[in-house]
């Protein structure tokens, strides 16, 4: 029979992996322990519905078995099972999406972090066995089925899937492990010992019952006795199965029983992460509803998280029987990035998919793990701000997501888990830090936007605010407006872009002032509203610059960072959504007086220097020229 060959980022994962990625190449009993115990969740959850199954909780189990003499050690479950298509799709190919970030082209052999990366992400549990076998089958009877099949590869060459015979339901992994070479013992694969401190060590919590031979000797009573009179006894090595996990989970222990070592291990393998969290959150709570949890808040993105793919979830038990791998209903969009396991004596088992979100119990547990979770990252704020950084980096903007969404119901909750950009202290700071250090003569906090928090930073209309002492937080996301928007207030302060008309910076008398200059300065803001045209709705003195002659800011809701993020929608209705343009200028600026004398003097020249002003506020603001060429040949006409 033809051999069929990988797909191929599944022949460039093997040779990864056969190249011996892992500096732990044991990893793969774990591996392949973990697919087992979760093809037995799957055949157990269904027997829950469906007598047919016929088995009962107590039927499941893992064996494995080391055959010395054929170098063969075999991991069987009596779980759901592969039908000859499963076989094809789960181990003909590491599908899924997410391969395409594979095909930077590097060599096997030398992997980069990044690689390591997207391989922790997908888990490529089953592919590890080649890391020790040379030959790996896979004889598997799937529920429901009389046929059996037989997968089988020997690594990069290529796999056959071909019919055969299994008397029960469940699955045999059998590897032939590799010849022992200098550096590496692979026969120590077959020992008992071996195999035992393997499952101790990363399988120990495996809820299905891992069972093995194990060499035991016990004293025997050889039935004689000696010249005394006392029986004779002698000591007899036997084999007898025995189970080596202790089976209970670790949400289950104490703090004691479980470290947090562990609990990372856990999270690592479980979740397909090759990064620590940054926090483990456990829970144990007892009341209304009892539940226990354990959950971890990532370091860094998944590759789907911000699109329509990730499904986020957390893992859903009614004591010790998952229920539902991804349970949404406990998560708030906000935390939607976290993940763990939560377990429930008070859940009822066959509760389904709809009845679920109505569940009071659910509700319950949800807005205790939202408190808990919400507490754990203010914690990190507090005490770790590198690690908050990550995990800002990688998740802020979904929490700047739900403070904007459901009309700012979770901004209270969001509200002191946020960070920007101080355009004073240059680093990442709270709301709670920057009003900490307002001078009492501050109306408003201070915000500037635009596509980098150091344009946001030199923005021309931050000048007076920052000449007064007063800090301003950088913004650098479309939704960043949106947010200070919903929050309005921050202790007592309102948030105040730089661009808005009133930045209430002056006093009564320098008010009064500004109105005469403006009144002064009536013909010239009048002769160049008339040039400038449409292009900007008015031309005003301006009172929030220093050093620069003149700035673009907006009158009303919609500011210019807004209607540039509305333009990014497909189908928004753009002109509606413009913001209304006003072209300060700077009176006591050489440039603008220069251009006021040159009204009268040569009025050509005049309107000419007009048009660079406003082509300046407009780069300013980061609005490209929709004629570049016109703008230059402008500013040459000037020379
Ligand atoms: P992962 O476990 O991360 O999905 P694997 O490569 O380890 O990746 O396994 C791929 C798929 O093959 C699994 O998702 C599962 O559907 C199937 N599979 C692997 N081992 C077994 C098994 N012992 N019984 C049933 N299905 C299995």
């Amino acid at each position: 029979m033809a051999k069929k060959q990988f797909k191929a980022e599944s022949r460039r994962l093997l040779d990864m992996m056969i190249n011996s990625i892992y500096t732990h190449q044991e990893i793969f009993l774990r591996e392949l322990i973990s697919n087992a115990s979760d093809a037995i969740d799957k055949l157990c959850f269904l027997s829950l519905t469906d007598d047919r199954v016929g088995m009962t909780r107590e039927d499941f189990f893992i064996r494995l078995r080391a055959d010395e003499e054929n170098r063969t050690l075999t991991v069987s479950d009596n779980g759901i099972g592969m039908t000859a298509e499963e076989l094809e799709k789960n181990l003909g190919v590491i599908a899924k999406s997410g391969t395409r970030a594979f095909r930077s082209e590097q060599d096997a052999g030398e992997l980069e972090k990044a690689d390591l990366d997207v391989i922790g992400q997908f888990g490529v549990g089953f592919y590890s066995a080649f890391m020790v076998a040379s030959e790996v089958v896979v004889i598997s009877r799937a529920y429901g089925s009389e046929d059996a099949n037989r997968w089988e590869s020997r690594g990069t060459d290529g796999y056959t899937v071909t019919p055969c015979r299994k008397e029960t339901v469940g699955t045999d992994v059998i590897l032939t492990l590799k010849p022992d070479t200098e550096e590496e013992r692979y026969s120590d694969y077959l020992a008992s010992w071996k195999l035992k401190e393997l499952v101790k060590k990363y399988s120990d919590y495996v809820r299905w019952p891992i069972r093995m031979d194990v060499e035991t000797t016990r004293k025997i009573d050889t039935g004689e006795t000696d010249e005394n009179g006392v029986p004779k006894m002698d000591w007899e090595t036997v084999t007898e199965e025995q189970t080596v996990n202790s089976m209970i989970p670790l949400w289950q222990r104490s703090r004691r029983e479980a470290t947090d070592e562990e609990c990372i291990a856990f999270y690592r393998e479980s979740f397909h992460d090759s990064e620590d969290p940054v926090a483990v959150i456990r829970v144990n709570a007892e009341g209304a509803v009892s539940y226990r949890c354990l959950l971890f808040i990532p370091a860094r993105a998944p590759y789907d998280f911000y699109t329509r793919e990730y499904q986020p979830g957390l893992r859903l038990y009614s004591n010790g029987v998952m229920i539902m791998d991804k349970c949404p209903d406990l998560l708030p969009d906000c935390f939607r990035f976290v993940r763990g396991v939560v377990d429930s004596p008070d859940l009822s088992l066959n509760i389904s998919r709809e009845m679920l979100q109505h569940d009071r119990q659910l509700k319950l547990i949800a807005n205790n793990l939202e408190k808990k979770i919400k507490a754990e990252l203010a914690k990190v704020m507090e005490n770790d701000r590198e690690k908050y950084e990550k995990f800002f980096a990688a998740f802020g903007t979904q929490l700047k997501y739900g403070v904007v969404a459901d009309y700012g119901m979770r901004r209270e909750l969001l509200t002191d888990l946020l960070v920007y950009w101080s355009a004073d202290r240059e680093k990442l700071i709270s709301l709670k830090e920057y009003a900490a250090v307002m001078p009492e003569s501050q109306q408003y906090i201070y915000y500037a936007a635009a596509d980098s928090v150091q344009r946001a930073a030199r923005l021309p209309q931050t000048e007076q605010v920052r000449a007064r002492g007063y800090d301003i937080l950088c913004f650098d996301q479309d939704v960043d407006e949106f947010v200070a928007e919903i929050l309005g207030t921050y202790e007592g302060k309102q948030l105040r872009n730089v661009v808005s008309q009133d930045l209430g910076l002056e006093s009564d008398e320098e008010k009064a002032e500004a109105e005469k200059a403006a009144e002064a300065n009536r013909a010239l803001l009048d002769f160049v509203k008339d040039k400038v045209g449409d292009r900007v709705h008015s031309v005003r003195l301006s009172n929030k610059l220093k050093n620069h002659a003149v700035c673009l800011s907006s009158e009303g809701e919609i500011t210019l960072e807004m209607e540039k993020y509305f333009h990014t929608i497909p189908g928004a209705d753009t002109g509606a959504m413009k913001a209304v343009r006003v072209l300060e200028l700077n009176a006591e600026h050489p440039a603008v007086r220069k251009l006021d004398r040159a009204r009268t003097e040569d009025p050509e020249r005049a309107a000419a220097m007009a048009m660079v002003l406003l082509y300046q506020a407009e780069l300013a603001a980061g609005l490209l020229p929709e004629d570049p060429a016109a703008y230059g040949d402008l500013v040459c006409s000037l020379f």
